[in-house]
């Protein structure tokens, strides 16, 4: 009679609510309190024991392998193509950041000023795969995060939260792990107000976000749930201070070139007796300066927050060819090992690669369109080719691939 009323004493859950009740002298605890306290236990005695530091050595998950500059560009030549000028700022940036975190302990006198940095360049150009190569090359927690889903909910609002708690689970829920994580933060020339004169545009939509992203790039202490929504009676709450995370932004800024040629092209004016030196359009957007991000729209404080501003080129045909080929995990090479585990040779000629090429310059998308256009290219191959037992060889012609694409075009036309 005594046991069926019996209950979880951490949660309340009745008994047949719970897969099993432990019990105590006194009461008894579900397996999923048992669960979490044994989590509490160990992230308390990690915590406690030796500091953070040791904890974070002590845990080989996530250990951060420091290089020098040239060895983390080195690393970004294998796998991002061209961006030569955005990937020598980001090593040396990425280089201090970690040397400064790692020396805290050594310098407590010396205040940590954290540069987060800005990526600006066109769709497809490679920010998201710069950023996250270089996570993965320094061993660190990574998460990408849309500036758009950012709301005004005020101090730090639920989806700042969310998008820590994500850096969490990617940490192991190890807090201190995610504290020295990187988040790429896309689309933040999404949230900008229009023009740099709100009381024209009256838009103060974009600068409410622009005020909470401040924060934390700022730096804040955010209370997390470390299971992420699910909210338990007795839990405890994870502490995650954003300060030393370093934030990576991206955007494309559409427009901005414009901005930033009208500056240019009058200092030239005045410079130069009247003539004017034209900047070729793929070559402006390396002069940007935080003058134009305010012209464009971002607010000052975030500006200033953004220290560190670098620009990507757009790819030409030549580096779309490249891309395709010669990264260590290049798209050919990922399809032909695709075949290879099925037993056949792979052979893409040379007119194939031109052929889509051709067609992902065509859409504008950077490299982002090179994955579709292969698909759609091999996909009957690769429908096909489980079926065919015995078969070996299997070589791709540019008549074959532009018949392929052809016919997926009419198919996609039609639906
Ligand atoms: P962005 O974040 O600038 O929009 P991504 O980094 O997401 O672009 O790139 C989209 C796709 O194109 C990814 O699959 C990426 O591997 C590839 N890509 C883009 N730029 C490059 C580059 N410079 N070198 C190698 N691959 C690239």
């Amino acid at each position: 009679m005594k046991n069926k009323t019996a209950h979880c004493s951490f949660c309340g859950r009745k008994k047949d609510e719970a897969l099993m009740l432990i019990s105590g002298l006194e009461g008894h605890i579900c397996e999923m309190c048992a669960d979490q306290a044994h989590k509490i236990v160990e992230q308390e005695l990690g915590m406690k024991g030796e500091g953070k530091e040791d904890f974070l050595k002590a845990t080989d998950d996530f250990k951060v392998k420091l290089s020098k500059p040239s060895e983390i560009k080195e690393y970004l030549d294998q796998y991002v193509i061209g961006q030569d000028s955005a990937k020598k700022v980001m090593s040396v940036a990425v280089y201090n950041h970690y040397k400064r975190i790692l020396n805290a302990g050594k310098t407590a006198d010396v205040e940590l000023e954290k540069s987060n940095i800005l990526m600006v360049g066109e769709t497809g150009t490679g920010k998201t795969l710069l950023a996250r190569s270089l996570a993965k090359f320094l061993n660190v927690p990574f998460c990408i995060a849309d500036a758009t889903v950012l709301t005004e909910a005020g101090y730090v609002g639920e989806d700042v939260e969310s998008i820590l708690a994500r850096l969490l689970q990617v940490a192991n829920y190890n807090p201190a792990a995610a504290e020295r994580g990187i988040i790429y933060l896309d689309e933040v020339d999404k949230i900008s107000r229009k023009g740099d004169n709100p009381s024209i545009t009256r838009d103060v939509s974009g600068e409410g976000v622009q005020q909470g992203l401040l924060k934390i790039l700022e730096g804040t202490v955010a209370h997390i749930a470390p299971e992420g929504g699910r909210k338990h009676p007795d839990q405890k709450y994870v502490k995650i201070d954003t300060s030393n995370i370093l934030f990576i932004c991206g955007g494309a800024f559409d427009g901005i070139e414009k901005i930033i040629s009208r500056r240019i092209q009058s200092r030239a004016v005045g410079f130069k007796n009247g003539e004017r030196t034209e900047v070729a359009k793929e070559d402006v957007l390396k002069h940007i300066s935080p003058a134009d991000l305010k012209k464009f729209g971002l607010i000052p404080e975030i500006i200033g927050r953004l220290p560190i501003i670098t620009s990507l080129e757009p790819l030409d045909k030549t580096a779309l060819k490249r891309i395709l080929t010669e990264p260590k995990n290049a798209l050919i090479r990922q399809y032909e090992k695709l075949f290879e585990l099925e037993g056949v040779n792979l052979k893409v000629e040379d007119g194939v690669i031109d052929f889509i090429v051709e067609q992902a310059h065509e859409n504008q998308l950077g490299a982002r369109g090179l994955r579709g256009i292969c698909e759609s290219i091999l996909l009957d191959y690769m429908y096909e080719s489980p079926l065919k037992k015995g078969q070996k060889n299997l070589t791709i012609t540019e008549a074959d691939a532009k018949a392929k694409w052809e016919a997926n075009k009419k198919v996609h036309k039609a639906a």
